[in-house]
C-alpha cells in the first residue's frame, strides 16, 4: 500500500520495523535512518527476505534541509520519528516543507530544560491545516494507547468520564542493580522532575515520588506505585469533556529508587552542564553512558508489564467504573522480535498509528492526540499486532 520513513534506529524503533515487515501488505517499503547508519544497515540485514524492501540512510534530524532532502528523495507516505523528543519539531518542519504525514511517540522536549510540554507541537496545528497533512502526535503506549484507552471507554461504556488513573507497571527483572527500560537519559528526566495531577480545572504540583500507593496488578501482584507527571495528561484534560481528574502512576522498585537517589544527591542526574577536565560535559549524558544499554537488556528481563487505565464516570445516571489494560512478556516480545516489553509496547502502537494515518484511517489535517481519532480500529489493530487488551467492570480502585 505504502512507504514510511522510520527515523532513529533504536529499542522503540526495532520493534515498529519488526512490526511493519510483519504488516508488509501495509508497509511495502520502508526507509530506516538515524544518526548512526550501522544500526540501520544491521536491522535491515536481519529482516532481509521478507516482502517489505528496506532501503537505509544516515540522518542528522536536527536539520531541517537534510531531512527535507531525504523525504524528497524517498517521497514516503507517512514519517514515523522514533529519534528523541528534542528532533520533534524539525521533523515537523520537514513534514510541512513537503507536505508529508507525521507521527511520533513523544512530546517535544528541549535539551536545555526538563520540561515535555505538547504546546510547541499544538503551534503547527494551522500550518499542517493548510498544508493538508496529519500530525498523528503520542502513539506509543502511555501516550498512544492509553489516549486510545480512554477514546474507546468514552465511546462504548460512558456518558461521562470523571476520573481516569492510568497505571503502569514493568514486573520485569533484569537481573542489574541499576538500569533503564528506555533511553537513561529521557527516562531519568521524566522521574526526577517533580509529580502533578490534574483536577477540578488546574494542576496539583508534588514534589518527585511524593505520593506512593501500593496496587495489586491483574497478572502480575502487589506493586508500590508513585505519581508522576506524564505527558498525556495534557492532552485528556484538554480532549476529554467533563473530566476532574487525571492522575498517572508508574511502579519502581525500592533499589530502582535508591540508587536514583544516590545519583540524584551526588549531582550526576543533573543536565547543566559541568567542567570536566577542559571539557563541558552534561552529567546525565555521562552518566547514559555508563549505564547498560537499554538494547542490551532483552535477553536478560523476565516477566511482565501491565499498563492500563481505570474510570470512573457515569453511564444512563449511574456511577461505572472500568479498567481497561494489557499485560505483555518480556520473554515473549524477545523471542519475536528482540527486544524486551517496554520497547514492543511503544513499537507496536507506532507502527499502527503510521498504518492508520497512512491508509487514510486515522488522517484528518492538522495536528492530534490520538484520543481524538476513532478508537476502533486502532483497539482492533492492538489485539491483532500482539498487544491484546482485556477489560474488568469491577476493578479494584486507587485511593
Ligand atoms: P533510543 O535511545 O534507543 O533510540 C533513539 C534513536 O534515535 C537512536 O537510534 C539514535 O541514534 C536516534 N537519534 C538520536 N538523535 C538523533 C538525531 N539527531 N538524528 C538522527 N537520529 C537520532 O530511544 P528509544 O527507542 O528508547 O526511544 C525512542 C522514542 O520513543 C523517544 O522519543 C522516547 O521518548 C519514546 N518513548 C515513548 C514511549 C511511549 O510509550 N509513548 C515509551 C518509551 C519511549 P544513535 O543510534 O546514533 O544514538
Amino acid at each position: 500500500m505504502g512507504k514510511a520513513l522510520i527515523i532513529g534506529c533504536g529499542g522503540v524503533a526495532s520493534v515498529a520495523i519488526h512490526k511493519c515487515c510483519q504488516n508488509s501488505d501495509v508497509f511495502e517499503e520502508i526507509m530506516i535512518a538515524s544518526r548512526t547508519k550501522s544500526k540501520c544497515d544491521a536491522l535491515k540485514e536481519k529482516l532481509s527476505g521478507g516482502k517489505t524492501k528496506i532501503q537505509t540512510a544516515q540522518v542528522n534530524a536536527d536539520n531541517v534541509d537534510e531531512l527535507i532532502a531525504l523525504i524528497e528523495k524517498f517521497r514516503p507516505d507517512v514519517v514515523l520519528n522514533l529519534a528523541l523528543p528534542y528532533q520533534d519539531l524539525t521533523i515537523m518542519d520537514a513534514c510541512l516543507a513537503t507536505k508529508t504525514h507525521y507521527v511520533d511517540t513523544a512530546n517535544y522536549e528541549p535539551p536545555d530544560t526538563a520540561k515535555f510540554e505538547y504546546k510547541w507541537q499544538w503551534a503547527y496545528k494551522d500550518r499542517f491545516e493548510k498544508a493538508g497533512i496529519t500530525a498523528l502526535l503520542g502513539s506509543g503506549f502511555d501516550p498512544g494507547v492509553t489516549g486510545v484507552f480512554t477514546a474507546y471507554a468514552l465511546k462504548h461504556h460512558f456518558d461521562v468520564i470523571e476520573q481516569i488513573d492510568i497505571l503502569d507497571a514493568n514486573a520485569g527483572d533484569h537481573g542489574y542493580p541499576f538500569a533503564t527500560n528506555f533511553n537513561p537519559e529521557i527516562n531519568i528526566r521524566e522521574v526526577t522532575a517533580k509529580g502533578s495531577y490534574w483536577e477540578d480545572g488546574r494542576w496539583i504540583e508534588t514534589e518527585p515520588m511524593e505520593i506512593k500507593r501500593v496496587y495489586n496488578f491483574p497478572e502480575i501482584g502487589p506493586k508500590d506505585m508513585y505519581l508522576l507527571h506524564h505527558e498525556e495528561l495534557e492532552s485528556l484534560a484538554k480532549n476529554i469533556p467533563g473530566v476532574r481528574r487525571i492522575r498517572f502512576f508508574m511502579t519502581f522498585s525500592q533499589s530502582y529508587l535508591t540508587h536514583l537517589k544516590c545519583l540524584e544527591n551526588v549531582g550526576m542526574t543533573s543536565i547543566e552542564p559541568i567542567e570536566f577536565e577542559g571539557k563541558k560535559i552534561v552529567p546525565l549524558q555521562f552518566l547514559k553512558a555508563v549505564l547498560p544499554d537499554p538494547a542490551s537488556l532483552g535477553p536478560r528481563t523476565k516477566g511482565k508489564t501491565n499498563i492500563g487505565c481505570i474510570y470512573t464516570g457515569k453511564k444512563d445516571g449511574k456511577v461505572k467504573h472500568y479498567y481497561l489494560y494489557n499485560v505483555c512478556d518480556h520473554q515473549e516480545s524477545y523471542r519475536e522480535v528482540g527486544s524486551q516489553a517496554i520497547s514492543y509496547t511503544t513499537g507496536v502502537p507506532a507502527m499502527i498509528g503510521a498504518m492508520l494515518v497512512m491508509n487514510g484511517t486515522w488522517q484528518k489535517p492538522g495536528v492530534y492526540n490520538v484520543e481524538e481519532f476513532d478508537p476502533d480500529p486502532f483497539m482492533d489493530a492492538l489485539n491483532k499486532w500482539g498487544l491484546p487488551w482485556r477489560e474488568s467492570f469491577n476493578p479494584e480502585l486507587v485511593d
